[in-house]
């Protein structure tokens, strides 16, 4: 059984690398009474693991030093001592960087694959996916004719925002990085604009006043950063922002943002949440994200590596903004 754990530390406001991570070989664990063998097919990678990385006090406790790497996972039940699994079921995890573990069941969910590939079940219809919906119609309240804007809008939960606001009757304006994705995001996602955050600052600015001739009404902040205080200054008065991530500063230094005075100048309503921390939320998420997915109304995207011992360099890259879509790793 090969296994990914973390060896070291990456530097509290720097960037990670391959030699914090170990791939090591273990012994095929048995499944003792009340427990289930898993193999895993799929990997997830997400950008918070990078703070887990860290030892600095957070949401959730960090990893810890020599353990298998957490991270969620989509697999099959290959031997089951559990009354509640049976060989051949597809089961949804947090089983970690590992390609065999053991669970007692909890935390585990069954998916029906029935026509649905199961990495779906670790994207658009799995936390990323519900992590859109409830940002967008718990956190920001999104009405019909409203304007939306999403950061990192190319990505697993940004591609699953844009179009369930597009669903709702919203404009829908997303922020990527670079030509492809934005072209992607309009094209084959149907956003309403996007705009390249690379252009620049000078002539960001223009390009979103174009984009949003009624400013914006829900901001699903995905990025955080130069471009998050931008939008800041573009905000409606009594509109919304989910502050979901600040991905452009899990390996730097926090941003000073300028533009805070627009929170209050436009009785701005901002929270941050985690969608771990709303189960209650998931199943009504999970149906409608189904019922869409299976009326062919939601696109999706996957960056796909090879094998456990690519995981580490696929993170980095993952970070760095190299993914298009959902990134995965393939294991078994
Ligand atoms: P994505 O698939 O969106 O991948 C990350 C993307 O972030 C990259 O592709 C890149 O896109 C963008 N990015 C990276 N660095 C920067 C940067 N410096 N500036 C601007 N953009 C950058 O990841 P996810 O969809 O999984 O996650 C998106 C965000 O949502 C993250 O911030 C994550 O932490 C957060 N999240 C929060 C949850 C919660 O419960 N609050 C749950 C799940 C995710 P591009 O090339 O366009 O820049």
């Amino acid at each position: 059984n090969r296994q990914v754990i973390l060896v070291s530390r990456p530097p509290q406001q720097g960037w990670l690398s391959e030699e914090n991570f170990r791939l090591v070989e273990t012994p095929l664990p048995e499944p003792g009474e009340g427990e289930l063998l898993v193999r895993n097919h799929w990997l997830s990678l997400d950008p918070y693991m990078r703070g887990r990385m860290n030892e600095a006090r957070s949401y959730a406790p960090p990893q810890s030093l020599g353990e298998v790497m957490l991270g969620g996972t989509a697999g099959e039940v290959i031997v089951s001592q559990h009354p509640g699994f049976r060989p051949g079921d597809k089961v949804v995890g947090r089983l970690g960087w590992q390609e065999y573990a053991l669970s007692d069941g909890s935390g585990l969910r069954r998916v029906d694959d029935a026509g649905i590939p199961l990495s779906a079940s670790l994207g658009v219809l799995g936390m990323p996916g519900v992590t859109a919906w409830i940002g967008l119609f718990d956190i920001c309240r999104t009405q019909p004719g409203e304007t939306v804007v999403v950061t990192a809008a190319a990505g697993a939960v940004g591609s699953v925002v844009g179009q369930l606001a597009k669903l709702h009757g919203c404009r829908v304006v997303g922020i990527a990085g670079g030509a492809e994705k934005c072209r992607y995001v309009v094209e084959t996602l149907g956003f309403d604009d996007c705009i390249d955050y690379r252009m620049g600052a000078d002539e960001f600015w223009p390009a979103l006043k174009a984009a949003t001739p009624a400013r914006i009404d829900c901001l699903f902040e995905n990025v955080g950063g130069e471009v998050f205080d931008i939008l800041l200054g573009r905000m409606n008065a009594f509109s919304r922002i989910a502050l979901c991530g600040m991905i452009s500063q899990y390996n730097s230094a926090p941003y000073p943002i300028r533009n805070l005075s627009s929170i209050l100048v436009n009785r701005i309503r901002m929270q941050g949440f985690i969608v771990t921390e709303l189960q209650e939320r998931w199943p009504a998420a999970l149906a409608e994200l189904t019922r869409h997915f299976a009326a062919g109304r939601i696109k999706y995207r996957e960056t796909v590596v090879d094998g456990l011992a690519q995981a580490p360099a696929a993170l980095i890259g993952l970070l760095r903004g190299e993914n298009f879509g959902k990134q995965l790793v393939r294991l078994i």
